[in-house]
């Protein structure tokens, strides 16, 4: 009833219309893209910012739509979340990312992160959830790094902090993801159970051109997540220069298109 108005002076607009059509044809083609099996992954290493070897990967979700070919996430993530479709995704996306980092074999160990989203989060068989996938799968829950978003934290902080606790307990590690874009304070970070913090594309890439302002910013969020005995990862790395600076700061791993990009499993196995 709220945007009744809104909604009104779309009924008029052609193309806002076929906007919303769009959005439910999509909608209706997510709900059976899930049976029809179209989902994969994409995984894009991390490395070690210390000695440049591959430290894990991160599983970016893809659907091969019929039609539209290989849509990103950023085409269907919202239209999920809004839908509730994310849960059943979200699911999906564990199991897939804990059975492929399970298959994969390698001497040194390496984790497999996982994006999860709000809505997900919330869900109150959650935890059952990323249970069944590790058990499922036989990973180790060492390996399996969950990324949270501050918007997962703020929207219930004391629920967050208590379902985050209970995730370390079970082994798995908690990420902060997009470290730096919303208004986290500093006494949000101190009381959040976390083992990671991701700094942001933006400051590593510096949208402002102020390079030394930029550098202050990722030095000060390296000192203080380590002092609070984080563990950063850098993503959005594309420069040389970005990459030295960042092994300068004492960055302990980094990612970005320099490196190497999202891949499907079968390549993304070459790094192993
Ligand atoms: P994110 O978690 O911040 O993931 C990193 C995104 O940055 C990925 O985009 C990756 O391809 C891109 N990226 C990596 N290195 C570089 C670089 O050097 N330069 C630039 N310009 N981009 C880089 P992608 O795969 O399109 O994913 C976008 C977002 O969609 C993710 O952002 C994440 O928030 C969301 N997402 C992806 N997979 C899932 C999923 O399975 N579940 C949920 N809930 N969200 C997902
Ligand atoms: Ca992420
Ligand atoms: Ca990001
Ligand atoms: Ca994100």
């Amino acid at each position: 009833a709220k945007h009744a108005g809104k909604n009104a002076v779309r009924a008029f607009h052609p193309a806002m219309g076929s906007q919303t059509t769009e959005r439910m044809d999509l909608e209706r083609d997510l709900r059976g893209a899930l049976v029809r099996e179209e989902l994969t992954l994409h995984y894009q290493p991390v490395f070690s910012g210390l000695t440049g070897r591959l430290v894990g990967f991160e599983a970016l979700a893809r659907w091969n739509h019929p039609v539209q070919g290989l849509l990103p996430p950023g085409k269907f993530i919202s239209v999920a979340e809004e839908s509730g479709l994310i849960v059943p995704l979200g699911a999906w996306v564990l199991q897939e990312a804990c059975r492929q980092a399970a298959a994969w074999r390698r001497e040194e160990a390496f984790t497999v992160s996982v994006n999860v989203s709000p809505l997900q989060f919330e869900q109150p068989d959650f935890i059952e959830t990323v249970q069944q996938a590790v058990i499922r799968s036989g990973l180790d829950p060492q390996r399996l790094v969950l990324e949270l978003t501050e918007s997962v934290v703020l929207r219930n902080p004391q629920r967050a902090i208590a379902q985050m606790t209970h995730l370390r307990m079970l082994g798995i590690k908690v990420a902060l993801d997009d470290f730096g874009t919303g208004q986290s304070s500093l006494s949000l970070l101190r009381t959040l159970p976390i083992d990671i913090l991701k700094i942001d594309r933006s400051f590593v890439q510096d949208e402002t051109g102020n390079l030394e302002a930029a550098q202050v910013m990722v030095d000060v969020i390296i000192t203080m997540a380590h002092r609070f005995r984080m563990h950063v990862v850098a993503e959005g790395v594309e420069t040389r220069e970005q990459l030295s600076l960042l092994k300068t700061l004492g960055c302990d791993s980094v990612q970005g298109f320099l490196l190497a990009r999202p891949v499907p499993a079968s390549e993304a196995e070459k790094f192993l």
